[in-house]
């Protein structure tokens, strides 16, 4: 009998899972795909206090978002780190006072320690007015943070593992049905697992998983948004992205990604088909790159986009007339009439408050679980993290001690697992050492990855676990494909006899 069955391996559900672990709890979690094969990896990658949110006054939102920041920062410096972002004012839309109210508040709503503060720009005298159209004279900076989103859920996962967690991934929950002492939970092979307690972290999936998993005939209140991004050859030099207004009154972001592109995002736009086929379309392309050419001095074309994706954000109905008006309030609600077992739905929710979120699910979950210790996870590292203080002279180090590596491989390496590449590249002293090699990845990488981070194809590498999809060449690719299809032949050993 585990004591919660949490249903979904994207941000939230693993943050609940770790969150719950470290408590003591006994958890299960099923993931039907990959982690991070739903929304969780198809974010804008900020962790944020949401400058915009600030319009819609969701100021209790803004400032656990603005505080999260920083305690995200000290737990995973290797997969977050900070980023400036450059907001020019465009004569047209928001007043000056307006944006420097915002921006005010923005400063100081959640304490800052780490980041610095907000400054003005003359940009005919700064770096970021370079790629500015002339009429964009003015502006201002302030700080926000970049997450590589998928690699947060791997974390959480493995830290719940790490603390007694079953997760299961590629396992689709096909019913849950309440027992006299709980649910009794069927995965697709068959098998039924026993809990406590039901978490449906379920995403874009959370209604019809209510539907057609827990068989409820009342219609859950979500409202399920897109939104898509484009990745396009870099369009400049500097390592700060911007904050560009549109005339609908969105906002839209460009930001270096990856060393060699820039990202361009997002949409808002109603959604109702099945969330696992979403995808961008030509009206969005054109939307994206109108918007950011409408401030940059060179028109961004089409034959400029690299790669694009779309995902679904998963909010609480709230009855907002627009969907970019949507609140992005995390509501968890609490079912199950006195004697029955209770479940718990997560609508909404962002990256940034994934954490804070599974500090409010155990909060309102305490009177099921009263043997459930404190809250743990605020001055916690993920796997892998050290302090943020640490990172530069950890990294020195690493790239003293291996010298055979390019210090590009290096900070990739640690940018993907922190402290946890000494586990791949242990004593090794040449190249040689971590086996054989396809494009940048080496043997001994990938079976780190195999053996830890619940890998099993070519595509949880080259778009979850890395973005590596973007740098490798096509026959590089073909031959970790058949890496993977080589390993999935091997039949697994016998265990010898004692
Ligand atoms: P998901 O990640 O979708 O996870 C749900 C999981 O449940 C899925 O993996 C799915 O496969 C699984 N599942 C469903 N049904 C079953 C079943 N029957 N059995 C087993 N498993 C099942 N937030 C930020 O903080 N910063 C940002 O910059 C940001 N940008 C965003 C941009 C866009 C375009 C979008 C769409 C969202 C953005 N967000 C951002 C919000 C954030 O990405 C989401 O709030 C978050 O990823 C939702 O996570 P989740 O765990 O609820 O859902």
């Amino acid at each position: 009998m585990y004591d919660l069955f949490i249903l979904g391996g994207g941000v939230n559900g693993t943050a609940i899972a770790r969150d719950a672990a470290g408590r003591g709890l006994k958890v299960f979690l099923a993931e039907q795909n990959d982690l991070a094969s739903g929304t969780s990896s198809a974010s804008t990658k900020l962790i944020h206090g949401g400058l915009r949110y600030l319009e819609t006054y969701e100021f209790r939102l803004v400032r656990e978002a603005l505080i999260e920041r920083e305690v995200l920062l000290n737990a995973a410096p290797h997969i977050i780190w900070p980023l400036r972002f450059v907001l020019p004012h465009h004569a047209g839309l928001r007043p000056r006072w307006l944006i420097r109210l915002g921006l005010f508040l923005y400063d100081h709503l959640g304490g800052r320690k780490i980041l610095p503060g907000t400054r003005s720009i003359n940009f005919e005298k700064d770096i970021t007015g370079e790629a500015l159209k002339p009429e964009f004279t003015h502006g201002w900076e302030y700080s926000d943070c970049w997450v590589q989103d998928a690699r947060l859920v791997v974390l959480n996962a493995m830290d719940a593992r790490e603390k007694g967690a079953e997760i299961r991934t590629r396992t689709k929950v096909t019913s849950a049905g309440r027992a006299p002492a709980g649910w009794d939970i069927t995965l697709e092979n068959g098998e039924t697992i026993q809990a406590k307690l039901l978490v449906n972290a379920a995403g874009p999936w959370v209604s019809e998983v209510l539907g057609n998993v827990v068989r409820q005939n009342e219609a859950a209140k979500v409202r399920l948004v897109k939104g898509s991004h484009v990745v396009v050859s870099r369009l400049y030099d500097h390592d700060r992205c911007y904050i560009f207004q549109n005339d609908d009154g969105r906002i839209c972001f460009a930001i270096p990604y990856e060393g060699k592109f820039t990202l361009i995002g997002t949409t808002d736009l109603d959604f109702d088909g099945e969330p696992s086929r979403v995808e961008i379309s030509e009206e969005e392309i054109d939307y994206l790159l109108k918007s950011v050419s409408e401030y940059f001095n060179r028109p961004v074309r089409r034959t400029q986009v690299k790669w694009s994706y779309a995902g679904i954000r998963p909010l609480y109905d709230d009855g907002a007339t627009k969907a970019q008006q949507a609140t992005r309030e995390y509501v968890l609600k609490l079912e199950g009439a006195a004697g029955e077992a209770p479940m718990l739905s997560v609508f909404g929710g962002k990256i940034t408050t994934s954490r804070k979120l599974a500090e409010a699910v155990l909060e309102k979950l305490k009177p099921f679980t009263p043997e459930a210790k404190a809250p743990w996870t605020s001055r916690a590292s993920l796997p892998g993290g050290l302090a943020y203080a640490q990172v530069d002279s950890y990294l020195e180090d690493m790239k003293k001690r291996f010298t055979f590596l390019k210090p590009q491989n290096i900070e990739r390496l640690f940018r993907a697992y922190g402290t946890r590449m000494e586990l791949i590249l242990k004593d090794a002293r040449f190249a040689s050492d971590l086996g054989k090699s396809i494009g940048p990845l080496s043997e001994s990488e990938l079976q780190y990855l195999i053996d830890n981070e619940w890998v099993t194809s070519a595509e949880d590498v080259l778009w979850r676990r890395s973005k590596l999809g973007l740098h490798m060449k096509p026959d590089e690719i073909a031959a970790l494909k058949d890496y993977f299809s080589a390993k999935a032949k091997v039949k697994p050993k016998k265990k010898a006899k004692a």
